[in-house]
This record gives structure tokens, sequence and C-alpha cells, in this order.
């Protein structure tokens, strides 16, 4: 027999399904029902570098559910591309020379060929990138649609502004006070910026989550985190001896009696205005400067402090007069800046009235009313009720709410509100490479938008990529810089920001749908075709930037009339990381593992079987090169057990026994696993234990059958090696071929009932597998208490066994 030669088998396959174009998928006729498609998205790779073994597991995962489906019968569109604007390739090209394009495109070249020499089933015709100008003439186009919409405006900001990469960061790109790239402390910084109106959707973004079939749940919740919805009231104060109000944002308007200060953020405007000539006023603006230097981590985590503005509010519910304070606890990003202070029931609010010696005044208490320390600090408890609170005394803590809310509305100066603490999309980035923003200022006219005639607004080419403070396309030459103004003709200036890269992944994968279309970003009936994407697989990470930013995409994009759906993921699927030595791979400690030497030793199915087999697709999986051992010796041990029922007839007609109905249960086993579970490990396990069996009982009338069998239901793991024994088994392009059918029949017999003798006399009954080999049968008929009990010590002379009836024992 030919040994198994996994290069050779899988250069071969991979040479005929692209002569074949055997994973090009067609655009439907129209009127195409749907039901029939099965769109099957992974996330938009960035091309940094080359693969490593994590992204081997996820496009793994796709692959098998890409084979599934398309043997299934449905109509799979599974496509790829790259996420190729962005920091890395521009830093990349600071550091080493090179046009950051270049080695973009040098490393797509790379990681293209890494994914060929892997056997997915990719359609490749449909590659698009977002740094081609045929992508990104639509990524403008879409921005100013969005812009005609109000859904694109500038305005000017307090952005985090990372020092060493200079430019500015969104919320997401913020950790810990650090910038998510670098690892530079973020500072504050003022700039006019793009951004997109993402917070009108906050509400629809929570409940349109009714819509999702299936989503973790972890990644709903932290959607709904990030969205950070509470409910409240917005109430004024009136500035003393002024006819300024200032709005406060409180979730407990039912404690207003209890407000015995007032705090204004050092962003807030109406800071400098407030102390204009006052005494306080060095001091107060000195306290702002220092804060605009700190994180917002570092604001929450030093020790809280402010400074008295000399001025003072008027408290609406008791008329009391209260210090108005710039205190740097309290952000310009949350509810409207400035904040009621309830020391006594709120921690930060008691912590700082301590230390400036302001009053604490309890204005709930808990049901049983037991008496409380004066100026102790009171949490919230269940079933409080008011107190100290005027005629709303004695009120249940939400009716006291309820009812404190009616009373400010009545006298115009409150009313319930809903905040969220999600904050608009700030996509302007001073980075050169990204998609431009199709924008001119005008000195005459403003900002006026680049005609869609005159799109693709290009890139063009810069001598130094670094950010100097300013944007690197300030610096691109005049020919490209001013252009005469759309609108009136004069000199004007183009827009220099470039786009955030989440606007390019935000639609990619409507661009899939027809990437060829030159006349439209895609077309409407298409889309609404292949959308909702019916499996999206992708690392939990996404959860609250990519995945938010791709649901507000569609809204709006529907809410103009482009697409007739309004979430674009049905069912997502988080596929686990995979971990070296038990951490995180990571680049810097040099832990990251690529697939290639792995695929020069083993073959490219000895790896997919392996980072299958590892582990449930949703956990973190530890790497072990002995286990890819292992998979090559399975892989081995197949070829033979397969090629040994090659030269029987082929199978006509169906079969019966035990190995056909273990056979019939692990089609059922394996198309459960697959097809609804996530269960890409067990199915593995399901086929290895078939051929064990095949194995075991090569001469069985069903051997070969279950032989097919095996090999077919193995097809989508490792496609190579099953499609050449496929053909050895005289057959043809087993990845076309329906996928097997369990007869239900036979599954229906699961156990059989073995009756057990000593010297041909019935001792017990045993049910048992039909399938469970000879020897197990033996051993667990000799376990029998009372088949020991009339052996009594004896050893059996000679054992009878007539499979699936019975074990006679003769002593
Ligand atoms: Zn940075
Ligand atoms: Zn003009």
């Amino acid at each position: 027999m030919e040994p198994y030669d996994p290069q050779a088998i899988e250069e071969k396959w991979q040479r005929i399904w692209a002569d074949e174009a055997a994973f090009t998928t067609r655009n439907p006729e129209p009127g195409a029902p749907v039901d029939g498609k099965f769109y099957l998205l992974e996330m938009l790779p960035y091309p940094s570098g080359r693969l490593h073994v994590g992204n081997v597991r996820n496009y793994t995962m796709g692959d098998v559910l890409c084979h599934f489906w398309r043997r299934r019968g449905r109509h799979v569109l599974r496509p790829m591309g790259w996420d190729a604007f962005g920091l890395p390739a521009e830093n990349a090209a600071i550091r080493e020379g090179g046009h950051p394009r270049l080695i973009t495109e040098r490393n797509i070249e790379s990681i293209r060929a890494q994914m060929k020499r892997m056997g997915w089933a990719i359609d490749w015709t449909r590659e698009i990138s977002s740094h081609a100008p045929e992508y990104y003439r639509w990524t403008q186009w879409l921005f100013l649609k969005f812009f005609e919409a109000g859904q694109a405006f500038r305005k000017e900001a307090p952005v985090k502004w990372c020092p060493k990469d200079q430019t500015v960061l969104a919320n997401e790109q913020v950790i810990d006070g650090r910038c998510e790239r670098c690892g530079s402390e973020v500072v504050a910084r003022s700039l006019e910026q793009w951004f997109f109106r993402y917070t009108d959707y906050a509400q629809e973004l929570l409940d349109e989550m009714d819509l999702l079939e299936s989503w973790p749940e972890r990644v709903l919740t932290m959607q709904r985190n990030w969205i950070g919805r509470s409910e409240g009231a917005d109430i004024l104060f009136r500035v003393e001896d002024s006819e300024t109000d200032v709005e406060v944002f409180t979730t407990r308007p039912d404690t207003l009696f209890g407000a015995t200060y007032f705090v204004l953020a050092p962003e807030h405007p109406l800071v400098p205005e407030l102390v204009a000539g006052t005494g306080e006023e060095p001091e107060v603006l000195e306290y702002v400067r220092r804060t605009a230097a700190r994180t917002v981590v570092e604001r929450e985590q030093k020790e809280k402090d402010g400074v008295f503005t000399g001025r003072s509010a008027v408290n609406p519910a008791t008329g009391e007069r209260i210090g108005i304070w710039v205190a740097d606890y309290v952000l310009m990003e949350y509810g409207t800046g400035a904040i009621m202070a309830v020391p006594a029931h709120d921690e930060r609010d008691f912590e700082f009235a301590q230390r400036y010696g302001l009053e604490i005044r309890q204005v709930v208490a808990p049901a049983e009313g037991e008496a409380q320390e004066e100026g102790a600090f009171v949490a919230h408890s269940e079933n409080e009720r008011l107190v100290n609170s005027g005629e709303f005394s004695e009120m249940a803590a939400p009716d006291g709410k309820r009812a404190i809310v009616d009373w400010l509305e009545e006298k115009g100066i409150g009313r319930p509100a809903i905040r969220y603490r999600l904050r608009d999309w700030l996509l302007s980035r001073q980075r050169y490479w990204g998609c431009p923003i199709p924008i001119v200022h005008c000195d005459r006219c403003g900002v006026v938008p680049v005609p869609e005639d005159e799109l693709p607004v290009l890139l063009p080419e810069v001598d130094d990529y670094t950010p100097r403070g300013k944007a690197p396309l300030a610096a691109a030459p005049d020919e490209w810089l001013r252009v005469p103004c759309p609108r009136c003709g004069e000199t004007a200036l183009r827009e220099v920001d470039t786009m955030d890269t989440f606007v390019d992944s935000s639609w990619y994968f409507l661009r899939y749908c027809d990437p060829g279309n030159a006349g439209a970003p895609f077309d409407r009936g298409v889309i609404d075709y292949w959308l909702p994407v019916n499996q999206y697989i992708g690392g939990v990470e996404h959860a609250v930037m990519h995945l938010l930013y791709a649901r507000y995409f569609c809204k709006v994009l529907n809410d103009l009339g482009h697409i007739g759906f309004r979430e674009p993921f049905l069912r997502l699927f988080n596929h686990g990381w995979v971990h070296m030595g038990g951490g995180k791979m990571s680049k810097s400690k040099g832990t990251v593992v690529g697939p290639d030497d792995y695929i020069a030793e083993y073959g490219a199915d000895a790896l997919r079987i392996y980072i299958l087999f590892v582990g449930p697709a949703d956990q973190a999986v530890d790497w072990q090169d002995a286990g890819m051992e292992g998979m090559a010796r399975f892989l081995r041990r197949l070829w033979r057990v397969v090629l040994e029922q090659a030269p029987k007839p082929a199978v006509d007609g169906p079969v019966d026994g035990p190995l056909a109905q273990k056979t019939h249960a692990t089609i059922a086993k394996v198309t459960d696993d697959i097809g609804r579970r996530f269960g890409l490990n067990t199915q593995l396990a399901a086929v290895m234990e078939l051929v064990n069996e095949i194995q075991r009982r090569p001469d069985d009338p069903a051997a070969r059958f279950a032989a097919e069998t095996a090999v077919s239901l193995l097809q989508p793991s490792a496609p190579h090696i099953t499609e050449e024994l496929w053909e050895r088994l005289g057959h043809e392009r087993l990845w076309e071929q329906p996928w097997p059918e369990a007869d239900p029949a036979l599954l229906e017999r699961d156990t059989v009932e073995i009756v057990v003798q000593v010297n041909g006399r019935v001792r017990d009954r045993l049910n048992v597998s039909p399938d469970l080999p000879e020897d197990e049968l033996v051993s667990l008929a000799l376990a029998s208490e009372r088949v020991q009990s009339y052996l009594d010590g004896a050893e059996a002379a000679r054992t009878i066994v007539v499979p699936g009836r019975l074990v006679n024992f003769v002593i």
C-alpha cells in the first residue's frame, strides 16, 4: 500500500479546486428564495505579518461550516478580504522605510498564500481590500450619505490624544488610560473633529438585540453596559445672582433635598465665565489646566479634590444656596458635566464633603426606622423612604422620585430623562494610512462635500508619514491639497484627516456580495438576498467596537433606504483563544506560533483536525506539539483502514448490522454537532470512533459502507485526504456530494438485550450497544455478580458468543 503523502495530495487537490473554481459562488437570479442561502462570514483579517495558529483556528471552523452547508444543499457565500488601512503598516513604514501600501500588500500576498495552503474553501473572486481605491471610493460615498443625513458632523471636542502615535483615539481605544496600540499614557486635547451621530441609535442598538438569533450572552451584556442606559431626571439649578441655569442629570431625583453642594467638571464651558474677575479665578483656572493633563483613569484613582468657585447655585427644592465647586471626579463626558452632590447617599460625594467639611444631610432612610448617626453615609437600600424632604417625607423612594419629578416639571425646571454612556463615534484620525474624508474646506462656503462623481479622493503620496502634531496629509503636495471649491470655485483646502479604520470594517460584509460593482457600493437586490449574515465567527475582543459600529451602520443604511434589514449578523460565534504554554500568544514574548512548520511536517489536514480537536470551539485551548503528532497518526491510520476497503465492491443498497448502525449513529451525531451545536471537536471524536470500529472488523459486510461514510463525514474537517480517498474508492468530487443522511430506522435500536448463560442456563441479562466489540461484551458479562456467583471462581473452559444475542460460559 502506498504511504500517505500529505504534501502531494494537498497540492493536487488545491490545484484541482483552483482550476475548477470549485468554491466560487455566483450571485442568485433575481427572486431566488432566500431560505436556501447561507452567508458565512469570518471577521476581516488585519494583514500584519503572517497567520498564527489562532487565525488557523478561526478560519478552519468557518471552513467546516462552509463545506457542511454547501453539501447540505445551501447556496453558500464564504468570502475573504483585508482590513488593510491602519497604524501598524504606517508605523512599520516609519520604522523601516518603504510605503505603507507596499508593506501591506506584501503581507496580504503572504497571508493569502498561507490561506490557500490551508485549503480553505474561500471564494477568492470576491476578495476585497479596504485600501484599494475601488473599495474606499465607496467608503467615501457612504460617508457622504451619512453627511447628507446629518449622521456625520464636525465639532470641537476634547479628545484623547496619544502623544506617541500623535493621533486622536476613540474611547474604545483607551484601555486603563493608555493607548490600546502602543501603551502610552493618553492626554486630553481639544480639536475640531469628525463624528458619527452614533448616540442617535443608542436605544435602537438596545431594542433591536431582539432581532438577533444567536449571540453569546456575554457579548450582549458587554454591549448593554457599553451603551449604558440610565433613567432619571434632568434638573435645572440657577446660579445665584445670574440668569444662568445649569442642567444636571441624576438617576436619583428623590434625593434632591439632600443636594448640599454643586460640582462642575473642570472642562465645563461655564467655568471660565463663572470665575471671571473673581479672586478665585487664578486658582480655579490652574486646577482646570492641571486636570487637562490627567487621564480619566488617573482622575478616577486619585484622591478626590476640587476648588471652590466662590459662587453658589440654588437648590430648587429647598431654596438654599449651595456652593459651586470644580472637581475632577466629575467628567464632562458623562451626563451634563455637572452634578448635584448628595454626600449622604453617594460615596464619592461623601468623601469629597468630608474632606472639605461640607454639609451631609440624610434624605432617605431604610424602611426599618433605625436611628442614623448624623453626618454619616447611608447606602441606598430596599424599601427605603424619604426623610427631611418637605412635603415628600415618608414617601417610599420610588413614589417620591415620581412625585418630585412631577413637581419639578410643573415648575418648568425638571423632566424625566434617559441618558446613555455611549458617546458619538469619533472617526477623524490625524494619520496617513487611512481613507481620506471626502470634504473640502472653503473660506466662503465652509464645509463642502466632494461631489460623488469626483470620488474617490485618492490618498496622495507624501514624503513623511510621521505625524508632527498635525495630520501627514497637511503636508501633501499643493495639487492634492488645494482644489477649487465645488460650490463657489474659489481655492479651498481638502480635509486632511483620514477615517478611523472601523469605518472600513463597518460595511465590508456588504461589499463582498457585489465586489465588482463599479456604479454603486452594492446592488440592493443582491444585498437583501445575502444579508443578514447567517453565521459570523470572530473573537470576543470585538464585542463593543466593530460589532456595535457595524450594527449602527446597517441601521442608518436601512433608514436611508439603501438596504432592507436592520441587523447585519443573525448568529455570532466567538471562538476561544489558542494559548501557548498556558499564556496568550504574544508577539513581544515570541510565543506566536505560525502554521508553516506544521504544514511542512504534517500537512494542512493534520493541522486542521488538530486545531478542531484540541478543545471546545468557544474555549481557550493550549497548543501542544504532541497533539499534532497524534492527529498525524490518526490520518495515517485512516489512510490504511479506508484503502483496505477500496478493492471491495462499492456499496449497493442498504446494509444492516451493528457496524451499519454505528455508521448511521455517527452520521446523526456529526450532523447535529456541526449543524447545531458548534461541536467541532466532538464530531471529530465520533468519526475517529467509527474508524476504530472499521479497523476492528474490516470484514464486516458494512465495513466498506462505514469507510465511505467516515471519509464523507470527515471531508469538512480534512478536505484533502478525504478527497483523495474518495477518488480511490472509485468516486468523484466529494466536495459536491450531498451530505450523508442517517436512517432513523437504524438509529432506533440503540441497545440490544444479551442473554448471559453459564453452562447453557440463563443467569443474567444485559442491555448493551449493538456494536459493542466481542471482547468488551465478554468482560461485561464476566463482571456480572450473578454470573460470578455461578462461576464460583472457576475459569470458563470455553466462551460462546452470538453477537447481538448471547454469551455462554462453559465450565
Ligand atoms: Zn499610542
Ligand atoms: Zn466655496
